[in-house]
């Protein structure tokens, strides 16, 4: 058959109109997924969907910092085991390996009717299924005297970055003889042990230089603490007489803090440190309360079987802004609620299916050099909450060829999940 050029012209808008449409049709229902806080939670669920949804889905991680520093391992940086570059990472391998868009700035607001993110800057990001997990934020009044501002003299370093390096100066500043205090935040606070591995660190750098006229005091709102009969076991041995605890039962209450003076009021005495880490309570991030996220504990309720926001169906919580039930706060949980988040957006839009939430936890704490002590649990859902259904921790006498041991796992730890939130080098 011959075609008229009319008739050509016509058949060829169709045919360009059939190719074009469904082409506009799929970019324009390609699911969106924004992710606000690029840290253990927001960087691992935004490479999980990317690389199992190859293009599929458009992924957006909103990230206030254009490096991650990691609290976790913080630690290991101040007691010089550890470089600064070594907990500093970066966000290039998610953009070129696995095609997430980075967003460098911070998120102000949700627009929970619209399903937009607020940026700073006035932009706005549509999202199908928004993530949030922006860590915590520190209620600084929560210690009478303290502020963001005193922060500079008398450091938290509760959030990795400027914090970290400024606590390592002050401590690499103490002379023999002086003292250093600590006082850790009431629960529930991130990493229930690392205000007493950090005291063990504290101890550590002090008794390397032959420092061991120093006391290191800790003024702790609490009763009692995390891997405790570990830990004071730990110090007796390697730190004779230079790390003293003192509960609420001792001290009597923190009134005060005096920065200028470097100094803790309680209602027993006044203490003084030429080193003062103060690390007050904490909430959820901000932009999980503004969003309206949050309850009345400061930290945002979610469903156990899939870490979805129990106040919006379109919203996942992960991390230390949730209230994870029996899980405590730290990386090696947010990395699990991560996956678990990631496996339930997928479901919902790529219809993949999802396996019954299992989560697991595991915190190491180095007391000193090759000892470490671990804790941890496997974690199912239950009917009020994330519940614990195995646990273990360490025992005090351990031989230390077990301490050592774990002292290893906890650094291969470390290069396992960086590579699950970042991508391998390279990868
Ligand atoms: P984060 O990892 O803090 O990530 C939150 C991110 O969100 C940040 O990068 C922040 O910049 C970003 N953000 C926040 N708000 C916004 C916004 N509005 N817009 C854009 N971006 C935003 N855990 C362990 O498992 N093992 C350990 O050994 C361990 N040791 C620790 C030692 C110390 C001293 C401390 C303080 C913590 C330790 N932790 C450890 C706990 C661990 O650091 C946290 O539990 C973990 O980082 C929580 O992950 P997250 O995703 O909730 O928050």
């Amino acid at each position: 058959m011959k075609l008229s050029r009319r008739r050509f012209s016509l058949l060829a808008g169709v045919a360009t109109a059939g190719l074009a449409m469904p082409r506009v049709a799929r970019a324009q229902a390609k699911p969106r997924v924004v992710i606000v806080g690029g840290g253990a939670g927001g960087a691992t669920v935004a490479r999980y969907i990317a690389k199992e949804q190859v293009g599929a889905v458009n992924v957006t991680l909103i990230e206030a910092n254009a490096e991650f520093t990691s609290c976790f391992f913080s630690n290991h940086y101040i007691g010089g085991y550890r470089d600064f570059a070594s907990i500093t990472h970066r966000y290039d391998t998610l953009v070129s390996s696995y095609g997430i868009s980075l967003v460098t700035g911070r998120a102000v607001a949700v627009d929970r009717a619209a399903k937009a993110v607020m940026m700073h800057d006035g932009a706005r990001i549509a999202y199908d299924r928004l993530v949030i997990s922006p860590g915590i934020d520190l209620i600084y009044d929560s210690v009478s005297g303290y502020s963001e501002a005193a922060a500079e003299l008398m450091p938290h370093a509760w959030k990795g970055g400027a914090q970290t390096k400024l606590l390592k100066s002050k401590l690499d500043a103490v002379r023999n003889g002086q003292n250093i205090l600590i006082v850790p935040p009431p629960n529930p606070y991130r990493c229930p042990p690392a205000p007493y591995e950090r005291a063990s660190i504290f101890a550590h750098v002090l008794t390397v230089k032959g420092y061991t006229d120093c006391k290191i005091i800790i003024l702790d709102p609490k009763e009692k603490f995390a891997k405790q009969a570990l830990f004071q076991e730990g110090w007796q041995k390697y730190y004779p007489g230079m790390i003293e605890w003192y509960g609420p039962d001792v001290h009597g209450g923190i009134e005060s803090v005096d920065p200028t003076a470097g100094a803790v009021i309680t209602d027993l005495d006044t203490f003084k440190g030429a080193l003062v880490n103060v690390i007050p309570a904490q909430r959820a991030g901000e932009i999980a309360a503004s969003a309206g996220l949050a309850d009345g504990t400061g930290y945002c309720p979610i469903d156990p079987h899939s870490m979805k926001s129990q106040l919006d169906k379109s919203i996942y919580i992960i991390g230390d802004a949730c209230i994870a039930g029996d899980m405590s706060k730290s990386a090696f949980a947010a990395n699990s609620q991560a996956k678990v988040a990631a496996m339930h957006i997928r479901s919902e839009l790529m219809g993949s299916g999802a396996l019954p939430a299992e989560y697991s936890n595991i915190c190491w704490s180095v007391i000193e050099t090759d000892d470490a002590v671990k804790v941890g649990a496997q974690y199912r859902a239950g009917d009020d909450g994330i519940k614990s259904v195995s646990s273990f921790i360490s025992h005090t006498g351990e031989e230390a060829g077990l301490r050592k041991r774990n002292y290893d796992d906890a650094i291969g730890w470390y290069m396992q999940i960086s590579n699950d939130m970042f991508g391998a080098p390279g990868g």
